[in-house]
């Protein structure tokens, strides 16, 4: 999956080009000054790929949303959140991103029904997507794998873990580990 990665690389660097300041990544910013707005410690551009993986979060409890989405910036992914079911869908749908964490229990359109109708789209069909539940029922894993989910996660989220899910869904493997 070399192509594969470098594709997102080079998909990414036209995004927004990290620059190499003594020792460590960072994201550009648009500061006059061009102050780093993150920096990202792994050293090697190489290996680190995700680290500007862009991940839709789908979360509609305010605190699991900005806890989540703040650790994933720090650790250099590129968060967009949608806080329902149904924009989490047409998010998803746009081919903007990479992977998306998908809450299951969402009002409206649920996570299992949002991961279903994004899976009717040949397009959609491998797009990685992780299901978030505050349940740790065997049963609702099954739910979530039938859906259409290739992971489940239950909250809290056991960061450590999520990432080693993440970034192999994401085609990473991390040799700075
Ligand atoms: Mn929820």
């Amino acid at each position: 999956t070399n192509s594969a990665k470098r594709a997102l690389l080079e998909r990414r660097i036209t995004g927004r080009t990290p620059i190499h300041l003594g020792g460590v990544w960072c994201e550009k910013s648009s500061h006059p000054t061009n102050r780093c707005t993150a920096l990202i410690s792994l050293p090697p551009l190489s290996a680190p790929l995700y680290i500007m993986a862009k991940i839709l979060l789908v979360e509609d409890n305010e605190m699991n949303r900005d806890m989540l989405s703040r650790r994933l910036v720090k650790r250099g992914f590129e968060v967009t959140m949608a806080v329902d079911g149904l924009v989490g869908l047409s998010e998803a749908q746009s081919g903007k991103y990479d992977l998306v964490l998908m809450d299951m229990s969402l009002p409206g359109l649920s996570g299992w029904e949002a991961t279903q109708k994004l899976r009717e789209d040949p397009a959609m069909a491998k797009l990685p997507v992780i299901a978030l539940t505050a349940h740790a029922m065997e049963s609702d894993r099954q739910q979530a794998l039938a859906a259409g989910c290739d992971e489940y996660e239950t909250k809290p989220v056991d960061l450590a873990r999520l990432l080693e899910k993440m970034n192999r869904l994401l085609g990473v493997t991390d040799s700075s580990a």
